[in-house]
């Protein structure tokens, strides 16, 4: 387990190859993109929505998923603000959501003043599918980062929209195993890291019908070139920055965690909007040696506002933390014992990095102020 040298991101992460400089592949990204005209970019973009608004004769300019968030939230505003398009917004609604989540999408809708669809999907199926997720693979929420791409993608469909606006690609953002060009086009998006080239049906069983799982399934490329849609990145045009976002939206009337950073957490806004999601980005750290802390402060390193020993400290301060929160509502929604899921975590326990000595798991690389792979 090496780290890279300006980032503390961990080469254990799928997909990061640290090249000779020992950077890791958001590092290039980040270099890339200074090189980036933007302007020109946003030309390009000014065109697809001027082509877009001439031959759309849907009741909508353009899709886009939102979840209150501080990203998604910027995204309506871009499309419905600046470009004057006619936004629908499509939500994938959480099952667990915090008061801070309410709030914010409600608010979302009223700033914006845009139409919202919400998809909820059927309780007792996607309970089961995320159990299955958790259980097999260590990552319930592969269940609703399926249903988050195919719901997205079937609504416009199904309303005829001609374009989707996602925000960033998380390859290129956040440096990952699939592709490592920025691109416009996202009618792939359902190929991607959370996915990991898995579909809905790798999970079900004669217990769910295949008309239970219709949001989870994305449609046929040649049924959406039939329809003529279009699906862009808007960070592919825009030079994307999280925490301008945070600023912006903050403004608009975002609230960020009322009880401050979670256990492990160094921000307060991170995906703030539901319980479920917390314990599926903690394992990350058992499969492979890092979490929050590490993708929270490496994100304001590439965006040039922490300092690489800063990070190093808060990761070694904050990485250790369980995500304990949330627990109880993780197991309830399972319907897990506490001594399942601590079996389950056990599963997934990455012996290459983790030891146990004097009867406790310790994890045995952690980023050091030293530029060397520590361990
Ligand atoms: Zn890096």
């Amino acid at each position: 387990m090496n780290f890279c040298t300006r980032c503390v991101m961990p080469d254990t992460k799928p997909g990061v190859v640290l090249d000779e400089r020992g950077l890791c592949n958001a590092c290039r990204s980040q270099e890339f993109k200074q090189n980036i005209n933007w302007k020109h970019r946003r030309q390009a973009l000014e065109k697809i929505v001027a082509d877009v608004k001439t031959r759309s004769e849907s009741l909508y300019d353009c899709v886009v998923p939102v979840s209150g968030g501080k990203n998604s939230w910027y995204q309506a505003w871009v499309m419905a603000k600046e470009f004057d398009m006619k936004v629908l917004c499509v939500c994938l609604g959480a099952h667990l959501p915090t008061t801070e989540g309410i709030h914010n999408l409600n608010q979302m809708i009223k700033d914006l003043n845009i139409d919202l669809i919400k998809v909820t999907l059927k309780p007792s199926v996607y309970k089961k599918i995320r159990r299955r997720c958790f259980v097999r693979q260590g990552e319930p929420n592969w269940a609703e980062h399926c249903a988050v791409f195919s719901s997205v993608v079937n609504v416009a469909q199904i309303y005829g929209v001609q374009l989707i606006v996602w925000g960033e690609d998380i390859a290129i953002e956040f440096g990952g195993a699939q592709h490592q060009k920025s691109t416009a086009d996202a009618i792939d998006i359902n190929h991607n890291d959370l996915l990991k080239d898995k579909d809905i049906h790798d999970w079900l069983e004669n217990d769910i019908s295949e008309r239970d799982v219709f949001f989870y399934k994305y449609p046929d490329y040649e049924s959406l070139s039939t329809s003529g849609i279009k699906s862009i990145y808007l960070g592919h045009f825009d030079n994307w920055d999280g925490r301008e976002h945070y600023n912006f939206v903050q403004k608009r009337g975002f609230h960020s965690r009322k009880g401050g950073p979670l256990s492990g957490n160094y921000i307060d806004y991170d995906n703030i909007d539901e319980k479920l999601c917390e314990i599926n980005i903690w394992m990350k750290y058992i499969k492979f040696g890092f979490w929050r802390a590490t993708d929270q402060c490496c994100y304001d390193i590439w965006n040039g506002r922490l300092d690489r020993n800063e990070a190093v400290d808060i990761v070694n301060r904050l990485q250790d933390e369980f995500p304990k929160e949330y627990l109880d509502d993780f197991l309830r929604f399972h319907d897990l014992t506490e001594k399942e899921f601590w079996q389950t975590v056990e599963k997934f326990r990455n012996k290459e990095i983790w030891q146990k000595l004097s009867g406790k798991w310790q994890l045995q690389y952690r980023p050091s102020k030293h530029l060397t792979s520590s361990g």
